[in-house]
Formats: C-alpha cells, structure tokens, sequence
C-alpha cells in the first residue's frame, strides 16, 4: 500500500477556535499560514496566544510565514488505522509547530527534511495546516 498521499479514512478532529486563534484559523482557510508576533519586543512566537511568552507583551500583530521549513523530530504513529506521522516543524521564521506530516513515505522522513505547508480539510471544514516534504 502506498503512503505516498493522505490516508483515505483518516478524519483529522476540527480544532478549537478562540477569540485568539481565529485570525489564525481564517488564514488558514485561505491558504495562509499566519504566526502571532509580539508588538512589544517584535518575537515571533507559535502557538497564538494573547500574551507574548517572551515578554509578556500583547501579542497582537501577525506575520504570514512563508510556510517552508525542515523537520526537527517527528514521530510515526503505525498503529493507527490508517497510520500517520506526527511532527515539530522549524520554520523559516524560527518557530517550531507541532504538526501532522502528509503525502510522504514515512519510512523515507528524516530529522531535517524541507517540508512545506499544506492545509487540509477537517471534519468540520476548517483547513488546518500540516507540512509534506519537498521534492529533492
Ligand atoms: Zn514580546
């Protein structure tokens, strides 16, 4: 059986929006990956939330990631039906998400892979971003 695209069969569970995230969440829905950055020191942060874990500053302002970046660890979860990978993803802008790997063959994935995001339908329709490694 090939790995090669998303497992048929797999629903992903729609994610929680809050009144912090949704910025994030409408992004996502359009095809853009946006990460919260910091007002008062300029860090760039990941997950969204109110205050900057930095400097406690409101983290009200957002940049859209480029939305490329390499896999620092991951972890393949081949017990499940269907399986699926799991992985942190350092982006280019120097944060790190947790996030599902797609459309790869998990025995080829490897710590420092290019990845690049992809943003995939929920149960409830809500697209959420996870990463599929670029061609070499
Ligand atoms: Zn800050």
């Amino acid at each position: 059986m090939s790995s090669a695209a998303p497992a048929p069969g797999r629903s992903i569970p729609a994610p929680v929006i809050t009144p912090e995230t949704r910025p994030f969440w409408e992004a996502a829905n359009e095809g853009k990956l946006l990460l919260p950055r910091c007002r008062s020191c300029g860090k760039v942060h990941y997950y969204p939330r109110a205050r900057c874990p930095f400097c406690g500053g409101e983290a009200d302002t957002w940049i859209e990631a480029k939305g490329e970046g390499e896999i620092y660890t991951y972890s393949v979860m081949r017990r499940a039906d269907p399986p699926y990978a799991i992985a942190y993803v350092s982006l280019t802008e120097g944060v790190k998400m947790l996030t599902n790997l797609i459309g790869a063959d998990f025995d080829r994935l490897a710590i420092g892979q290019k990845v690049r995001v992809v943003f995939v339908p929920s149960e409830s329709g809500q697209k959420v971003p996870m990463f599929t490694p670029l061609l070499p």
